[in-house]
Formats: C-alpha cells, structure tokens, sequence
C-alpha cells in the first residue's frame, strides 16, 4: 500500500501533523489525467483538483443552462451541487465571495446560503441581515493592535475602502459609497496600561502604521473637552483609522459577487451531509475510515428542506459559527473534532446619545475603563458603547436593549473623562452581537484538520467588519492559491486551538 499525501494544504496553513492521506494501490491500472491516484496531479491545488474532478458536472449543467445562476433566480431552480458553499453572507461570507469569484469568474459555482435575506435577491433590503454584527457594527477600523496580523489586516482594509470604488462598482451603476471618516483612534493608558501601550506602540510602528503617542499635556491642548486625569499616555492613530458604513460595505460585496455569478439562497443550514470515503486514511488512525462533509441540508422559508452537495465549504456563519460548525461533528467528534470552533455570540449594546457641549470633531476614544465613544455626524451626536465584564455579560436570547447599562455602567464614566457629556441624553440605541471567540478574542481563519474541503473564516470578536476586505482576500488566496501570500495568517488556524496555544490580542474593545 502506497500512500500520498493529500493534507499538504492542512500542514502549510495550519503547521499540524498530515492527518489525512489518499489510499494507493499500486496494483491498480494506470491512473487515468484527472484520477485521484495520479501521482502526477497529487500535488496540484486542492481547487484545481476540485475544479477538474466537477468538469464534467459542471459542462453538463452549463449545456442544461446558458447562465445556470440567472436561470435558477428565474424558474426558481435550485443550485444542488456547487464548487463551493458558503454558510453565512455577511462582510465575511460576502467578502470572500466576491474575491474568490472575481479571481475564478465562471470557472467555480459559488453559492452563499444565509437565514436572514430577503426574498428580493436582487436589491438589499433594511429587514435583511436583521440580525447579522455587520449590519449591526459600530463601523470602527483602526490599526492599533498588539498582534502583527491583525494591524496588516486592518491597513489592507483601509486601503480597500479607500479604493472601493475601483473593486465594487458595477458597471453602469453607481460606485459604492462607504462613508469612510478618517479621524483616528484615541487610546487613553492609566499608569496600569501605560507599558502595554508603549510595547504595542513599537509593534505597530514595526508593521508599518502609522501611530503617535502623546503626553497628557498635548492632550489637553489638542483636546481641551477631554479630562486627562489618571491618563498617563495616549496613541493615536493618524493614518487609516477611524469608521465607515458598514452596512453600505456589505452591500457592495454582496451586489458585486452577485454580479460576478455568485448565488445567494436564502435558508438556514440545519444539518450537514456526511460520506464515507474509503480512497482517504486518517494518519492517526489507518483502519478508521474517513468519513467526509459533502452537503448541507437547507432550510426554506417556505418550511421546505433542499440538500446542496458542495466540493468545499466555507463557515462564515458569524456569531454562530460555533453552532454550524457543530453540524459538521466539529467539538462532538473524535479526535481533531473534539475542540470544538469556540465562537459564540455576545450581545452588546450601542447607545446614541446628543449632548450639546460635546466636541463637534473627535476621534473614536478608547478609555481605559472600556467605554469608547465617537462623534456620529457633525451636531454633537456621539454613539458610544463598552463590553460588560465576564461575569455579567447579557443574556442572548434576545436582542432588547439594557437601557439600565447606560445609565449605570457607561454614564458615569463618560461625563467624567468629557465633563460636557454630563447633559448627555440617549436619543435611540442597538443591540447586537459579537461573534465572540471565548479561547483568545481572535479570528480563526483556515482549513480544518479533519476535513479536506472544510475551511473557517469566523471568531472576529468585535474587530471583524474592517477585516472583511482583507479576509475575504486571504481566503481567496488559500483556496486558489494554497496558501496565504499577501499577509500571513497561518497563526490563526485552527491548529492553534488544538495544540492549545492561544493567540491573545491586547487591544480588545
Ligand atoms: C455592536 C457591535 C459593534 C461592532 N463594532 C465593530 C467595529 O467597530 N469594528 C469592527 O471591525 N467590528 C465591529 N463589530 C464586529 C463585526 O461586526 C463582526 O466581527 C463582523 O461583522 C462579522 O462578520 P460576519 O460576516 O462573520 O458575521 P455576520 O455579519 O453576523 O454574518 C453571518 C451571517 O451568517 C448567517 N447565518 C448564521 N447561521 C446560519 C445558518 N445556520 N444558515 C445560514 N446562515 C446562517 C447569518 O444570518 C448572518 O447573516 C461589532 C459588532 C457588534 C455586534
């Protein structure tokens, strides 16, 4: 028995042992172009692997239908098999869309299913996403991590908004339009957090970005409205940070892969499809047989359920990316599937207050104490917010407001850092929730060991709508490309979870 390896995907991006391998046996006849045993193919990339072996599926779709996604959306067919399936249509979801449609063209189906669309495909409606963080964001993009990657994710994505209109325009229609306000983040240190500051301050020079620090002095005279008491050091980032419309960005990745050939259903992934493959032996493991996801059951509005047979899968269910992923064996499995995806969602809340005498121009400050607060518009309308502690995080049932947190939690500590926010009146507010990753408050981004056709892109806990560009970037190269080029995001694999190594970021809101 002669076997090859077909997990040399895995290992780069998730730097763990081979776990998956294809059966051989050399006994066999000539392996015929296209032949999972071909040892001239064995190391192609996996999608060009895919793309190959569903050529024929696919041909005979194409011949059935000129344009099989158009014709879907006219005589409600339904897409049953696809290259590649994407739970959840959200930033992420519908970033990784459109990148990978944009590089591929007609040469992979891609369908997104996602529970909370409208039955209008073709234009985005305010019910839509009702639920969804990146309808529900504050909008915020700033480059002052602690971890390298996430601050090249975040310039990257700086730069993509500030370029939109070049990526998303479609032609003959208007240019998106995101509302970008490049005014900066204000990090406030007390004498506790002052070092912190000071080490990420060198890192994220080190990647490029551009931040200064100041003295409380400088902060007094460049904002009088502030209370620099117990601030001992500020950082301020001078250069793409700051906050856009996030529902507006969503909405022109969606219409742009759409335009490219990207099918969105509307329906909630209830289940997975399993199959046992007798070509792949588990390394661990060689008398186990592997047995593979290879569809998702959907449910319909309609109450109906449709089965879709997909080559790859992508989890980019958000907040509830842990329960999906749950569908797929992963946390109730044995082996690499015991840990199980640790994203769940959180329920946060965002408060819009007017307060007369507040600053008419201010970055987003970040206090010490965990309150941020940022102008909304130009008449001294501010929206403001701050995660509870561990102990008390609200309940998840529902969306409702706590109109009691503000008073209580966040008031307080607003009127005394800007005194003209004592006459501060809450005008209206939101909740919702972050797609919290409860091991270390980071996305998980990569390939699942146990599956070969199984990818992540989910876990952002509160800094995920300014990384969608980049992600849906990164995606798009590890899956046509086998491997990350432009940022490296090998560290946020999956792999880490299981080798328990966590990956803290210092700088979480
Ligand atoms: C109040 C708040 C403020 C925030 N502020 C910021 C900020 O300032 N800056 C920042 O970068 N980030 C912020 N975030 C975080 C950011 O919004 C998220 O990290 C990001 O939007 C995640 O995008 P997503 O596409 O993964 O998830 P989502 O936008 O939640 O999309 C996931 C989609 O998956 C669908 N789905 C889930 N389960 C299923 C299923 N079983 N079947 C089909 N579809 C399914 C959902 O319907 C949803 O549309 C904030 C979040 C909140 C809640």
């Amino acid at each position: 028995m002669y076997k090859h390896r077909i997990g040399f995907a895995l290992q780069r991006h998730c730097k763990l042992p081979v776990c998956l391998r294809l059966k051989h046996d050399s006994n066999q006849p000539p392996s015929e172009p296209g032949n999972y045993y071909d040892p001239d193919t064995i190391n192609e990339n996996p999608m060009h692997r895919v793309k190959r072996f569903l050529k024929r599926d696919l041909n005979q779709l194409v011949s059935t239908f000129n344009d099989p996604f158009n014709q879907y959306e006219d005589s409600k067919l339904f897409p049953k098999t696809v290259d590649l399936l994407i739970v959840g249509g959200g930033a992420i979801g519908s970033s990784i869309a459109y990148w990978i449609q944009n590089k591929v063209r007609d040469g992979l189906s891609i369908v997104v299913v996602d529970k909370d669309l409208s039955v209008n495909n073709n234009h985005m409606t305010p019910d839509e996403y009702s639920k969804a963080s990146s309808a529900l964001s504050a909008g915020g993009i700033r480059q002052q991590f602690s971890l390298k990657e996430n601050i090249q994710l975040s310039m990257y994505s700086a730069q993509f908004l500030r370029e939109i209109k070049t990526h998303l325009t479609i032609p003959e229609n208007d240019p998106p339009e995101v509302s970008f306000n490049p005014s900066g983040y204000l990090y406030l240190a007390s004498e506790k957090g002052a070092d912190t500051m000071l080490q990420n301050h060198k890192v994220q020079k080190d990647a490029g970005a551009r931040v200064e620090l100041l003295s409380p002095d400088i902060m007094k005279k460049r904002y009088p409205w502030l209370n620099t008491e117990g601030i001992v050091l500020g950082s301020l980032g001078t250069l793409n940070e700051g906050w856009f419309d996030s529902w507006s960005m969503l909405e022109a990745f969606k219409k742009k892969a759409k335009s490219l050939g990207t099918y969105y259903v509307e329906g909630e992934v209830v289940d997975f499809g399993f199959k046992v493959d007798p070509s792949i032996v588990t390394e661990n493991d060689p008398n186990k047989e592997y047995e593979g996801i290879n569809s998702v059951k959907v449910k319909l509005p309609n109450g109906e359920f449709q089965q879709i047979v997909f080559a790859l899968c992508i989890i980019a269910a958000g907040a509830d990316s842990g329960k999906v992923a749950r569908m797929a064996k992963v946390g109730t499995g044995d082996g690499f599937l015991s840990t199980p995806l640790p994203v769940e969602p959180r329920k946060r809340f965002v408060y819009c207050i007017h307060a007369p005498k507040g600053p008419s121009i201010a970055p987003m400050v970040i206090d010490p104490s965990g309150f941020y607060f940022r102008p909304d518009g130009f008449d001294n309308h501010y929206i403001c917010g701050k995660s509870p502690d561990d102990e008390n995080e609200p309940s998840t049932s529902n969306l409702d407001v706590d109109h009691e947190y503000f008073e209580k939690e966040i008031w307080p500590l607003l009127a005394h850092r800007v005194p003209a926010f004592n006459e501060a009146k809450v005008k209206s507010s939101w909740a919702g929730y972050y797609d919290y990753n409860w091991y270390d408050q980071n996305a998980i981004v990569g390939a699942h060991p146990s599956y070969f056709n199984l990818f992540l892109a989910t876990g952002f806990s509160g800094h995920g709508i300014q990384q969608a560009p980049a992600v849906g970037r990164a995606v798009m190269e590890m899956i046509t490309d086998g491997g990350f080029i432009n940022i490296d995001l090998t560290k946020f694999g999956f792999g880490r979870l299981i080798a328990e190594k966590p990956l803290y970021e210092k700088n979480v809101i």
